[in-house]
């Protein structure tokens, strides 16, 4: 094997969001940062391009929300619902005397930005390249540094020494498997298009369709363009076939639903435009317990992009992991025990803001994708809830957010929901009869809520 040994304190492998957030805090702490990245051309994809306000947060955080700048984001306020024939909005309401509020751009702006920004803090060094092998010592396993194939001209192949790699290198991670059994899930794909020269009906708002077919998601990703995402479950899409059929399928099911000003442009999106898709999976968190190894962003945990919370979840695992790793407690990170310790600490830490929000992004999803009469109960309390105001919204739109770290937050509203919708449903009915019917119906509406939130709240507490 040709090449250099070269040796830093620490490699990153992907300068994604979560590697370059990762890049970031290491560096300012004074330690010295490989990042590698396979292609350092802008990205080109359809994720990742709604930030939450507690991801913006994180960005200031990190010294990174200048990233945000000079790409045409648009700033995010609220959620707009429209659901069967109703509607509802909510927004972040004022969290400490602030306004807090998202951001929506396009992902490879955002990231190019990211990519520019950590190349400028002293102590990083971002190389174009490949990681093809992970160096491990024989005897304890240890994770030594890797093998990369350089873009430098001859595509070189180089080792990197660091006592700690960062496995940043997202959902289609080539190296998790050698460090944990947990596999992604994923029953739907997003597909995705974007809308030339639409306006949604409220500046400033994401938009849900929900319970009118697909859950459909929209935003603005620049002052002209709308990407809209429609969830099309995998055995569907295997019906369908090809992508003239989703084409087909979007114009039947998708283009009748959305609201009257976007339909003419998206049904010529839905004709002529760039028709891409990307899995929906679901993969809880493991702790990592590799020496030399840690594992971040979608190569660890990943949730339905429902809410749009992966990067959130990625920018404040990057804030916490610093600190816990903070050089006036841990100098050296080849200190084994210290970073081991660490990052025990760093698994059920990390929980305080990332359960709520993978529970939150399955259970919502569950929820509305469902077809069961006693979750359609639910889903109908979920818009009434909404529109009673922000005493009801307030803290469920902080834990979208990424605002409040209180998974227990997150368990309590949705079961006041269930209850809300409990009652919602047996003040409809006007015979004992009916009130009885309604009766078994409501205990049914209990068991599906529990039903939906406990298998990602088990996924979330057992690992
Ligand atoms: C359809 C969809 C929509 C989404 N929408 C949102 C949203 O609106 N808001 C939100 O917050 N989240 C969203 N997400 C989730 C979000 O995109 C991810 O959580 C986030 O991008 C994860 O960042 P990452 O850095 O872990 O991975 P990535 O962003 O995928 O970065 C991984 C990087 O590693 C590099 N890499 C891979 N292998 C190697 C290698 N061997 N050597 C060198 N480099 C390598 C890749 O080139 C890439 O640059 C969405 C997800 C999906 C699927």
């Amino acid at each position: 094997m040709a090449g250099k040994i070269l040796e830093y304190d620490v490699i990153v492998i992907g300068a994604g969001i979560a590697g370059c957030a990762v890049a970031a805090a290491f560096s300012r702490q004074g330690r010295r940062v490989l990042l590698i990245e396979r292609s350092l051309r802008e990205p080109d994809r359809i994720v990742g391009e709604l930030l939450q306000p507690g991801g913006v947060n994180a960005l200031r955080d990190l010294g990174l929300a200048d990233c945000l700048e000079g790409i045409d984001a648009t700033p995010i306020e609220g959620y707009h619902l429209y659901w069967q024939d109703d509607e509802a909005s909510f927004w972040f309401c004022d969290i400490d005397g602030r306004k807090p509020e998202g951001r929506s751009f396009h992902h490879g702006k955002f990231v190019s930005k990211l990519r520019d920004a950590v190349c400028s803090i002293p102590g990083v060094s971002l190389v174009e390249g490949t990681v093809t092998e992970l160096l491990r010592d024989e005897v304890s396993s240890r994770v030594l540094g890797v093998v990369a194939v350089c873009s430098t001209g001859d595509d070189q192949m180089e080792m990197f020494y660091a006592p700690l790699t960062v496995l940043a290198d997202g959902s289609n991670s080539n190296f998790r498997s050698q460090f944990t059994s947990s596999k992604p899930k994923a029953q739907s794909r997003f597909w995705g298009l974007e809308i030339a020269d639409a306006r949604l009906p409220i500046p400033r708002y994401a938009h849900s369709v929900l319970g009118r077919g697909p859950p459909i998601l929209m935003y603005p990703i620049s002052t002209y363009t709308t990407r809209i995402l429609v969830d099309i479950p995998d055995p569907i899409f295997r019906d369908l076939g090809n992508s003239s059929a989703v084409r087909a399928y979007l114009q039947e099911r998708v283009a009748p639903v959305v609201p009257n000003v976007m339909r003419p442009q998206l049904r010529l999106a839905i004709k002529s435009g760039r028709l891409r898709s990307m899995p929906n999976a679901w993969m809880p968190s493991t702790r990592n317990t590799t020496l030399g190894l840690i594992m971040v962003g979608d190569a660890s945990n990943m949730r339905h992009p429902i809410t749009g919370s992966g990067m959130t979840v990625a920018l404040k695992d990057a804030v916490l992991l610093a600190s816990l790793l903070n050089p006036a407690d841990i100098p050296h990170l080849n200190d084994s025990d210290a970073v081991l310790r660490a990052m025990r600490r760093f698994h059920w830490k990390r929980k305080t803001h990332s359960a709520s929000l993978n529970i939150l992004a399955q259970a919502l999803y569950l929820l509305f994708v469902s077809e069961d009469k006693n979750l359609a109960i639910m889903q109908r309390g979920f818009v009434r809830y909404v529109q009673d105001g922000e005493k009801r919204f307030a803290e469920p739109a902080w834990i979208m957010g990424g605002l409040t770290s209180n998974p227990f937050g997150l368990f309590y509203h949705f079961l006041s929901i269930a209850v809300y919708s409990i009652r919602l449903h047996l003040r409809q009915s006007s015979t004992l009869f009916g009130w009885i019917l309604a009766l078994g119906q409501s205990a049914g509406v209990l068991v599906s809520a529990l039903g939906i939130i406990w298998g990602p709240l088990v996924d979330e507490l057992r690992r």
